[in-house]
């Protein structure tokens, strides 16, 4: 019989922070908590592998799990000295979801399980509190009627239809006719008639009583925790969040302390360090007399936790440290007590009832990105944790907010503040204002960049906050559901802007008195928590020291050598700020398209249209001016350090003027007519040009054209050289399937380079030939290709379009299924699919090697710019990986963490081998 129930509390915790798999982040730390002898009310863990043997067993509880609740039930009754169901001591207990990673907002809790008709008496007279008691039934019932007997059922009620929102609704309106601004007003008759109310409405709308039994209430908890798992909100976010379906969560079953028994009790949430900037303050908020998720669900603003956070919403209201200081220093040594012993910031939930303080639950708080560099930084500095821990405690995509726009401080002060509210996420936003979830998604997929504007927001509006830009509500705090979310992405986020009125129903918001409507623009500042009107400027945030020591120590740990795609001189400067070693990838054509691409275009389409040898020499001798000077001042800009050339590579015929104008101009520039212009155009013409006549193909029927384009390197080079300046060209050949197209191509380089020397009176440039590696079976000739080739370099977009036969230009038609049903994991052409495409470049690199064994390698796709893929780069010896300008630091950062990681599974093997 398996152990599925897992005890905690002062008396007895079976459980570890180490056992998060089995018992859920919540309940592995809930035990450890206890360990530490931290105040935590007691209660115990169903664990994961439960959840998944009750789904095995058709939505069942396994067999022998009903005696182990009840046997861990007593030892909750014992130690609280209650008892669950009594009549005159009675016990209340939560249940509490809590999967291995934290999901937030996606699982449900029902607080105060037990209260009925036959023990609500009891416990009036055991705390002489009958507000207290008929607050917390009505709690219940909300509940546990919303997560047990609607959302676990899988009833999808229409919006606003939710007996959640249905219940909010009745006591709405009883505070209107009563005159109440808070839930905090309300009076025992209030809340008993409430009750009454909602009880009838529940039965009205879902058809069943809300149970009066304690134990039916507690396995209808249980149950609904596990259902919960497979719900569709919690299934969507597993999706975006790549979390296996077989993980399942545990659920907690844990005795209720209470936050609303009067104004010496209180409830609420706070970070270890801020989580937005990673200061070094404990930061927090928190409600007297209140309950559960009040704080978070934004109905009172919530007071600020100590003097030295307040900020402009709460300034007002008292902090814990004045209210309560004796326990706000308990609160603060246990917070700090709890970092040391976790080495990380962390997220923690407390509640106070009468005067007592408890701990319910810590774990690793999310962060942006900035926070996230700023506190590895700092608990370095405070040897909290060592130089590796540092460089893992950011995320690669975490970087990518660092080096995101904000809004340009010249334009910000120039503009006059909308709004305010909590900066929530960081950087700048612009965008149209949408006040649906459903609209941002398909507003987004028309190419529209939008602002998300919600009262708050929820788990259903996930996908609509990944589309938007930028994220605004007019409630909750720093720890409410779209702060969290944003966080966690570290997406532009603006929450509780309180003099906002939002009518999402009606698509308007109101502030002072104007109105906004759906399609107005918007900025947002989420570093600050300022709202602008219309669209303001954004600029970089680079040149942060923080950053730049940072990426010092990853450096420090990275083995693999990071380059950028570059085609321009002057993205070849930003890619060496960035800390790129070199350009993996400069495209040739580049030049032919864009701004100032007029003259080079011109000259390349007489080219393609010569019929004679002379006619094609005699425009490529004019072209030549241009690409050398291309060449020399990317080879200049990048001082000795590598940049490899692809020579021309695409079809031709993408080249071919349509309109009568350009046609015209070219028929004249080579005397022939428009027609004539025509007619080669049209013999140009391909079925598939990404499998036709391009690449080395164009370099075999037309040796001059590469001819052109080596001297203009070599050329380029030695007057560099003789000017006294370092360069290092590679000569990259593309879409090559055979060693012969490598010694053709290379007779030509051979006899060139020869020229260039005599020409230049040098002895020496130095260089190096080799070959993109795109085609099949280029990598299972690979041995055979490296005996001509110095270097490979793979082109992963072609080799995953030609390795699974998907044409990249039209996978949208059918991409979007194949995720959704789990046929493919992800989209190749954004991370290698290490699975198939990766078998070949694996055997490209062995092969390769094999024959070569000075070989340099490289990935040059848009993948080399994708945490995982790096990964994988770095697993199978690549030298390199190149990517776009921007992600340099995310591969950079990418690539350490491969090489710490590597080293660490070394160690175990050995040490397993031991
Ligand atoms: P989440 O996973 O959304 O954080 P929790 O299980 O932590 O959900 O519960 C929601 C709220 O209820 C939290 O504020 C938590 O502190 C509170 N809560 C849960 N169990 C208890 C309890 N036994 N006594 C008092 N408050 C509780
Ligand atoms: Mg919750
Ligand atoms: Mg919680």
């Amino acid at each position: 019989m398996p152990k599925y129930v897992y005890s905690f509390g002062s008396k007895k915790t079976d459980g570890r922070a180490d056992m998060k798999n089995l018992l859920g982040g919540k309940g592995a730390n809930l035990a450890e908590m206890s360990r530490l002898g931290i105040p935590v009310p007691a209660g115990f863990t169903i664990t994961t592998d439960c959840c998944n043997d009750y789904f095995a067993n058709k939505a069942r509880f396994p067999k022998g799990m009903k005696e182990q609740v009840e046997k861990a039930l007593k030892l909750v009754e014992e130690e609280m000295g209650m008892k669950f169901g009594d009549l005159a001591n009675p016990l209340l207990l939560s249940s509490r979801s809590g999967a291995r990673s934290s999901m937030p907002g996606m699982m449900e809790t029902v607080l105060n399980i037990g209260l009925c008709s036959k023990t609500i008496p009891g416990l009036i007279k055991k705390t002489k509190n009958e507000r207290f008691v008929y607050d917390s039934y009505r709690r219940l019932i909300t509940m546990y009627s919303d997560v047990v007997m609607e959302k676990a059922e899988g009833i999808e009620p229409g919006e606003g239809k939710g007996i959640r929102v249905q219940l909010d609704g009745i006591m709405d309106k009883l505070k209107k006719s009563k005159g109440y601004k808070n839930d905090t007003d309300l009076k025992v008759e209030d809340l008993k008639h409430l009750c009454d109310e909602y009880k009838k409405r529940i039965r009205k709308v879902l058809g069943r009583s809300f149970p009066d039994e304690p134990m039916k209430q507690l396995w209808g908890g249980i149950g609904a925790v596990f259902k919960s798992w497979n719900g569709k909100r919690a299934v969507a976010y597993r999706r975006i969040e790549g979390i296996p379906d077989d993980w399942g969560t545990a659920t907690n079953v844990q005795a209720m302390v209470f936050g609303n028994m009067g104004y010496n009790s209180a409830t609420g949430v706070a970070f270890t360090r801020n989580p937005a900037t990673g200061d070094n303050k404990f930061y927090g908020e928190w409600l007297p007399n209140a309950q559960g998720e009040d704080v978070v669900a934004g109905l009172r603003t919530p007071n600020p936790i100590n003097e030295e956070t307040k900020n402009e919403q709460n300034m007002h209201l008292d902090s814990l440290e004045k209210a309560m200081s004796k326990l706000y220093r308990q609160l603060y040594s246990i917070q700090r007590k709890i970092e040391r012993h976790y080495r990380d910031m962390q997220d923690i939930e407390f509640t106070i009832q009468e005067g007592r303080l408890y701990m319910l639950q810590t774990r690793v708080g999310k962060r942006t990105g900035t926070a996230a560099l700023n506190m590895a930084v700092d608990m370095l500095k405070e040897r909290l944790i060592t130089e590796k821990m540092a460089v893992m405690r950011v995320k690669p995509e975490q970087l990518d907010e660092l080096l995101h726009p904000i809004v340009d401080p010249v334009a910000e002060k120039k503009a006059e503040v909308l709004a305010r509210g909590l900066p929530a996420g960081p950087g700048g936003a612009s965008g149209q204002i949408v006040f649906k979830a459903d609209d941002a998604v398909e507003w987004r997929k028309r190419g529209k960049k939008v602002i998300l504007v919600r009262e708050e927001t929820n788990p259903e509006d996930v996908a609509g906050m990944r589309a938007a830009e930028g994220i605004l509500t007019s409630r909750g705090g720093m720890t409410s559901h779209a702060a969290l979310v944003a966080r966690g992405w570290g997406k532009c986020c603006i929450v509780g802007a309180g003099m906002m009125h939002v009518d999402s129903v009606a698509g308007k918001m109101k502030v002072n008195g104007k109105s906004y409507r759906e399609g107005d623009i918007i900025t947002l500042n989420g570093t600050k928590g300022y709202v602008y009107e219309g669209k303001l400027g954004m600029i970089d945030a680079t040149e942060n020291p923080q950053f730049q020591n940072f990426m010092r120590l990853v450096d420090k740990y990275r083995k693999l050598g990071v380059r950028a795609n570059a085609d321009t001189p002057e993205d070849a400067r930003v890619a060496r700020n960035f800390g790129a070693q070199g350009i993996g990838l400069f495209r040739t054509e580049h030049m032919f398209y864009g701004e100032k691409s007029e003259k080079p275009l011109f000259l390349l389409r007489q080219m393609i249209l010569s019929s004679t040898l002379e006619e094609r020499k005699n425009a490529l001798g004019k072209l030549y001016k241009y690409v050398k000077h291309d060449v020399k001042a990317t080879l200049e800009a990048m001082n000795g350090l590598p940049v490899t050339f692809r020579l021309l590579d695409p079809p031709l015929h993408e080249f071919i003027p349509q309109d009568l104008e350009k046609q015209r101009e070219l028929a004249d520039s080579l005397g022939i007519s428009v027609n004539e212009v025509k007619k080669r155009g049209e013999f140009l013409h391909e079925v598939n040009p990404m499998m036709g006549h391009r690449g080395v193909r164009l370099g075999i029927t037309y040796p001059e054209v590469s001819e052109m384009q080596v001297r203009a390197i070599f050329e380029a080079a030695a007057g560099l050289n003789k000017a006294g300046k370092r360069a290092f060209p590679e000569i990259m050949i593309p879409v090559t399937c055979d060693m012969n197209e490598l010694i053709e191509q290379k007779k030509i380089i051979d006899e060139v380079y020869k020229e260039v020397l005599k020409k230049f009176k040098i002895r020496k440039i130095n260089y190096l030939l080799g070959t993109m590696i795109e085609i099949p079976r280029a990598c299972l000739l690979a041995d055979r290709m490296a005996q001509i080739a110095e270097f490979f370099s793979f082109g992963t977009n072609d080799l995953t379009q030609m390795g699974f036969g998907f044409s990249r230009d039209d996978i949208g038609e059918f991409l979007g299924e194949y995720l959704d049903r789990r046929i493919l994991k992800a989209d190749p052409f954004q991370t290698i699919d290490q699975d198939g495409i990766g078998q070949l470049i694996d055997m490209g690199v062995t092969k390769g090697r094999s024959t070569n064994k000075n070989l340099k390698v490289g990935i040059c796709g848009e993948q080399g710019g994708d945490p995982a893929s790096v990964k994988f780069c770095n697993r199978v010896g690549m030298n390199y990986v190149s990517c776009s300008p921007y992600r340099v630091p995310i591969a950079r950062l990418a690539a350490a963490h491969a090489a710490i990681e590597e080293a660490s599974e070394g160690k175990k093997t050995t040490k397993n081998k031991r």
